[in-house]
């Protein structure tokens, strides 16, 4: 008997990288840049070329904003419902197209499928939810204390939208902006990572096939981000900026937005500790320290950055962790066994090394990896180190990758005191049986999440951001995202 073999050419779950490269996406229709210039998208697996992408200019920039004004009256006067159901549409064409999107992110970010699937099921997320969210916006309504008048408050689509994504969610990043801010009634320009601009693209498809009108979403890539993003914030009928990305990047953006007085949503970078007390699970806290790292390989804003572990605890901790950190297979993300992707960029492998060895030189001890392989594609080899010093870079910069940093500690307040000796607020880790002693830590850490006894704290339906330097605003959650892309309009009348 013979086997049929798929043809993987005329498999839909396979990507079409040619369309996902075609053109920028402005108006509802795919064209080429102004500048005539590309930008070359990497495999990390491989460093070979996947495709090459437009590079958008200014002018380019210019034509989305057009796109978008044209879009804006007709799309904040759709029906909610009709909005509504245009999200769910989209959700239902992500879910369907799921293996072609996790294939898609896997070779141009390089993430294991595993965590390429997880992502498009989060990414599908946010448009389930918002369509639910588009028909239950309301107002508010009340008496003034002085009884002299009534109080009305409608809440009104902000306008058009500039959204920037990061390449380490190149699905998920860029729908938790788009949903909320269409289920509100906003147009929006997407400027997405030159490192991952092929999910972007491929998403436009599927929201061009749902329903969405032209214009109500543009996409663009560019290689000169600051000059391209500024001439759209100069705008004047640009009115919003949701950024995601690194908290250096999110202050310039803040600088410019500032000039034209926009709105502003930031969400930036992370140092989240995960601590872990004697009296924990500690198994549990081993299945969540693995997720809490190793979730993309590392590059993800929530990752523990520092482990901390009590005195009684700590041994059993790390042999644990270091026994199933050597275990993990590390290759190119499209291989079905791969638990541990590439980096993204030789730059990002390079940076992982230098803080690797600074903790070295001040005394961390290697319990496993720390060594780079000459192989070809950016990798690098899941680690774990113990006695990382206050002092070391990583306790305070972003590793980034798969480096897992143990450091010990004696008392509760220690913990807490370690735990925010950082400019960072995003998320935050805290495993203990004591309950009343996790509410209690969970109250004193400052950050804006904390997964108490769990190893994943993102939840389309909870609100997610930071505090300190890790951000402003908050993106998903019930009102929380939404509201982001509205304005409150107040009506004082009597009668
Ligand atoms: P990045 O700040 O370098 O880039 C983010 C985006 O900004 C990209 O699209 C990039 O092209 C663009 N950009 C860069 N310079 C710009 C400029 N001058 N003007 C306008 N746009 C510019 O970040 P990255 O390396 O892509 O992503 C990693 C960072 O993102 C990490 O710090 C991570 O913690 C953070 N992050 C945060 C969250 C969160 O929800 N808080 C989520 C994911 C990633």
């Amino acid at each position: 008997m013979t086997v049929a073999q798929p043809d993987l050419h005329h498999d839909r779950q396979f990507p079409d990288i040619q369309a996902a490269s075609r053109g920028l996406y402005i108006d509802g229709g795919w064209v080429s840049s102004q500048s005539g210039k590309t930008i070359e998208v990497i495999d990390p697996s491989t460093e070979a070329i996947l495709a090459a992408v437009p590079d958008a200019t200014i002018e380019d920039a210019a034509a989305a904003v057009e796109s978008a004004a044209r879009a804006a009256v007709s799309w904040r006067e759709t029906a909610p419902r009709k909005r509504s159901e245009i999200l769910r549409r989209c959700f239902e064409l992500m879910i369907e197209r799921a293996e072609m999107l996790a294939t898609l992110i896997s070779m141009e970010n390089g993430k294991a499928l595993r965590d390429a699937r997880g992502e498009v099921a989060y990414a599908a997320e946010f448009f389930r939810w918002n369509a639910e969210e588009a028909v239950r916006i309301t107002g508010e309504y009340g008496v003034a204390p002085s009884g002299s008048n009534r109080i009305i408050v409608d809440y009104q689509p902000i306008g058009i939208c500039l959204l920037i994504t990061p390449w380490n969610f190149p699905a998920a990043m860029a729908t938790r902006k788009i949903a909320p801010a269409l289920a509100a009634g906003c147009p929006v320009i997407l400027k997405p990572a030159s490192e991952t601009p092929l999910t972007a693209y491929a998403l436009a498809s599927i929201y061009e096939e749902a329903g969405v009108p032209p214009g109500v979403v543009n996409v663009l890539t560019t290689s000169n981000p600051g000059p391209v993003t500024a001439a759209i914030l100069a705008d004047p009928r640009v009115r919003k900026l949701s950024f995601t990305g690194s908290t250096g990047v999110g202050r310039t953006l803040l600088a410019e937005a500032a000039k034209h007085v926009i709105s502003c949503s930031m969400e930036l970078g992370g140092n989240a500790p995960f601590i872990v007390f004697d009296d924990a699970d500690l198994e549990a806290a081993l299945d969540g320290a693995m997720i809490a790292k190793m979730r993309n390989a590392g590059e993800a804003c929530t990752a523990a950055n520092r482990i901390y572990v009590q005195s009684g605890i700590h041994d059993a901790f790390a042999e644990g962790l270091t026994r199933r950190m050597a275990a993990l297979n590390v290759g190119a993300g499209t291989d079905a066994l791969t638990e541990c992707g590439p980096m993204i960029t030789r730059k990002a492998v390079e940076k992982i090394g230098r803080l690797v060895d600074d903790a070295k030189t001040r005394g961390a001890k290697v319990l496993c990896g720390g060594e780079l392989s000459k192989d070809p594609g950016f990798f690098y080899p899941p680690t774990v180190l113990s006695d990382v010093p206050a002092d070391a870079d990583m306790a305070h910069e972003e590793i980034f990758g798969p480096v897992a940093p143990i450091s010990r500690f004696q008392s509760e307040e220690e913990a807490i005191e370690l735990a925010n000796n950082t400019e960072y607020g995003l998320a935050a880790y805290v495993y203990t049986r004591d309950l009343a002693r996790g509410l209690r830590v969970s109250s004193k850490i400052e950050a804006g999440m904390i997964a108490l006894n769990r190893g994943l704290v993102s939840d389309p339906a909870a609100p997610f951001g930071g505090v300190k330097q890790s951000g402003l605003g908050r993106e998903g959650g019930q009102h929380h995202g939404i509201a982001e892309f509205m304005e409150a309009k107040y009506i004082a009348t009597s009668f």
